[in-house]
């Protein structure tokens, strides 16, 4: 054995590199009843019809599934007037993100993503072998002409979370567009509109008018949110396709599971319940952004389902402090230092009883209230 050898496997030096993901908590010991606000989840829950279907592939367990998802490709093709042919799915759109990079980037490409995007575009690049590269937001909000700065020829993708998870904001497609434009074609714009259904601009869009007329780019969309089965993991892409022939080369022959592409039909349908979501959204969004904020807590304008909270330093009103202040109260929020935002705490819109609660022990913590 010469000495270069390792006496056992030996995982790739990038990989180990990476700090895994950590997910929200889900609960605190010792409390048998939390209201979880950490994971952006909805209030609602999934449609009764999604529940329906899920129940109803329980006899069907030993036959593996449709590796295609065609059911539940077509159902959303008919929902937003697209081509099935263009649509793959993914075991959440996790999947997609992490394929996307392994797919288009070779070892020392540059992958970029804006200072407080989701965690998991720098995980999914450096996983691949590439270098992700940061573009600094201005006012916790993604900046158009700092992420067109970091292309280089080395860039292969660039990723977007519109709105973006944690800090709640959006850019205008205007902005979308203006990026887009000031790509190299050989880029791919991966826009991933996780919480399209909650925002209620004019001046936005999830980007199906871009994938429709580029060859380089690509919109990810979710089930996790506000249809309200993140437990079933199903996420989706609208792609040129091409690239949807790339992904199909690569991913699981049956990423997702028949309960999932059920489910996932059946809550695509029930467009009722999708709007209840979105209007339980309207009322609590705001109006926990006006309560949070008469309390001395600043809180990110947030277009999604939920809210990025940011706690003086003062000792006793710390962010650390009122995550135990509300954790012991039963109120799961999300730290997010992972993002570099040690003082803030993110919280998901929760049913009204969570959103009445946290917002009395808010403001108990800031009175001093001790812990
Ligand atoms: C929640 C979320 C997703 C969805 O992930 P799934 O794997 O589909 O559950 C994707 N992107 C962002 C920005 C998110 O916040």
């Amino acid at each position: 054995m010469s000495s270069t050898e390792s006496v056992r496997p030996e995982p790739r030096a990038e990989v180990m590199a990476i700090d895994a993901y950590v997910p929200g908590k889900s609960g605190v010991a010792g409390l048998a009843k939390v209201h979880k606000l950490s994971s952006n989840e909805s209030p609602l829950g999934p449609s009764p019809r999604a529940i329906e279907a899920f129940r109803a592939n329980a006899d069907a367990l030993a036959s593996y599934p449709d590796g295609s998802s065609r059911r539940l490709r077509e159902a959303i093709g008919r929902r937003f007037g697209l081509d099935p042919e263009q649509i793959i799915c993914g075991n959440g759109s996790d999947e997609l993100i992490s394929l996307l990079a392994h797919v288009y980037l070779r070892p020392g490409d540059e992958g970029i993503h804006s200072q407080y995007g989701f965690l998991e575009y720098p995980i999914a690049i450096r996983a691949a072998g590439g270098v992700a590269v940061v573009a600094e937001e201005t006012d916790e909000t993604a900046n158009v002409d700092a992420m067109l700065a970091k292309v280089t020829a080395r860039t292969k993708i660039v990723y977007l979370a519109n709105p973006n998870n944690p800090t709640g904001a959006y850019l205008p497609f205007s902005q979308v567009k203006r990026l887009h434009a000031g790509l190299p074609a050989n880029v791919l714009l991966a826009l991933d509109a996780a919480y399209a259904e909650y925002v209620a601009r004019n001046d936005y869009a999830a980007g199906v008018e871009l994938v429709s007329s580029n060859e380089n780019v690509v919109m990810l969309r979710t089930f996790s949110k506000i249809y309200g089965l993140a437990n079933l993991r199903i996420g989706w892409a609208y792609a040129p396709a091409r690239v949807v022939d790339a992904l199909n080369r690569v991913r699981g022959p049956f990423n997702l599971n028949g309960a999932a592409i059920a489910a996932g039909a059946a809550a695509i349908e029930d467009a009722a319940h999708v709007a209840a979501a979105a209007a339980h959204n309207a009322l609590w969004l705001p109006w926990l952004a006006e309560e949070i904020g008469k309390l001395g807590v600043r809180v990110t304008p947030s277009v999604g389902n939920f809210l990025l909270l940011h706690f003086p330093r003062t000792p006793g009103k710390t962010s650390v402090e009122a995550d135990r202040y509300l954790s012991a109260r039963g109120f799961v929020l999300r730290a997010v230092g992972a993002y570099g935002l040690p003082d803030s705490l993110r919280m998901s819109v929760g049913t009204e009883e969570a959103n009445r609660g946290v917002v009395a022990a808010l403001e108990a913590f800031m009175a001093g209230g001790g812990s």
